[in-house]
């Protein structure tokens, strides 16, 4: 496409300049596979695949990592209530999760670790907090110590209990010397399931699932750590902190990016309020490059309500991108602008403005990047 003329344009994320020499190290964290996909899933997942389509446009080298959680409790609870084994239940959602992103044009990650796979590490990351004094034992459970992830947050006492709470940790825990403390490794009891460790048959913790696989994959630290918004507190903010007490080094996300939370009608979209857009149930009367440029069509950090007009707005938009695309007119200047708005924190509004308003060659550079031919 002829960027290798194109003048080198600063990449901006999180609105500070992220300057970048070899590859860009990403990870984003994944879906627990237990049920279908829905909006608020597939709007994180585009716009990753929003920002490494535009890095490697520009030959910035993006590396991607997604994860699997595969080994976590609302997944067990979900696959005894199905009757089936937690690995084949989650092996079956993956398969749904992997369509549903094909059909929306999001590539395939580099790598794709599935938490059970990656237990070894974990048992090194909980073993390497306890020598550091940033962790303790108490009956087969190792405990992080959560004080310094708190402040870092500069969240209030009640948000952080109620953030906790809301991801399942157990605030009345007697055996944690604070109830901000977190399990790193978990024993297991009954059904659960179990792999052996120095301090007994267990399980990770989410957090710790999440540290490992980016220590395993990437070293020490990385460039770009994306996931939801909603992810920011608890859980990557613990990531983050066993990550640096482990290793030592910080940061460990140079840049993250905490893609805007998708409501219906004020409301976060979540399994447990039945608050749901299912992307299969879109797919069936959407293009999968409408639904795209409605998820993109906007800044990635801000949350937004859904609502099923803006799908028919961004049918619309989308036509009228690849009017202009079908135009003849050829303008450098135009085709350098829209690289230099979406390296501009991934500005696609701005992007598409400008392509829209040029046409030809920029236009099929912004439809061809963003994956919405
Ligand atoms: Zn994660």
């Amino acid at each position: 496409m002829g960027h290798d003329l194109l003048p080198p344009a600063p990449l901006v994320l999180a609105g500070a300049p992220l300057p970048m020499v070899g590859p860009a190290r990403i990870y984003a964290c994944g879906v627990t596979p237990y049920d279908v996909t829905h909006l608020g899933h597939a709007s994180t997942f585009v716009w990753v695949d929003a920002l490494v389509r535009t890095l490697r446009h520009a030959n910035l080298q993006p590396i991607v990592t997604r994860n699997i959680t595969d080994v976590d409790d609302v997944l067990t609870e979900a696959a005894r209530r199905a009757g089936s084994p937690y690995d084949e239940f989650a092996a079956i959602h993956q398969y749904d999760f992997d369509h549903d992103m094909r059909e929306l044009g999001v590539r395939r990650p580099e790598h794709e670790p599935r938490a059970h796979q990656h237990i070894g590490s974990v048992v090194r990351l909980a073993q390497a907090l306890l020598d550091r004094g940033a962790a303790y034992e108490v009956d087969g459970t190792v405990y992080f110590r959560g004080g310094g992830a708190v402040a870092a947050s500069g969240l209030s006492e009640a948000e952080v209990s109620a953030a906790l709470a809301e991801f399942g940790e157990d605030l009345d825990d007697g055996a944690k010397e604070s109830p901000v403390d977190v399990p790193v490794w978990r024993a297991s009891h009954g059904g659960d399931p179990a792999w052996p460790s120095p301090w007994g048959q267990g399980r990770p913790g989410w957090h710790a699932e999440c540290t490992a696989m980016v220590l395993d994959t990437y070293g020490s630290s990385l460039d770009i750590h994306a996931g939801g918004a909603d992810l920011a507190f608890p859980h990557h903010a613990y990531e983050a902190a066993q990550a640096e007490a482990a290793t030592g080094v910080a940061p460990f996300a140079r840049s993250w990016m905490r893609v805007g939370t998708v409501r219906i009608g004020g409301e976060k979209m979540a399994k447990s309020t039945g608050n749901l857009v299912l992307v299969a149930d879109l797919l069936k009367e959407h293009r999968g490059a409408a639904i795209r440029m409605m998820i993109l069509d906007r800044r990635w950090w801000e949350a937004w309500d859904y609502e099923p007009s803006q799908l028919d707005a961004a049918e619309g938009r989308l036509d009228a991108l690849h009017a202009a695309a079908g135009r003849r007119d050829d303008d450098p200047a135009a085709e350098a602008e829209v690289m230099r708005r979406l390296l501009d924190d991934v500005d696609v509004p701005g992007a598409t403005a400008v392509a829209l308003e040029s046409g030809g060659r920029a236009a099929r550079v912004l439809v061809h990047v963003l994956g919405m031919s």
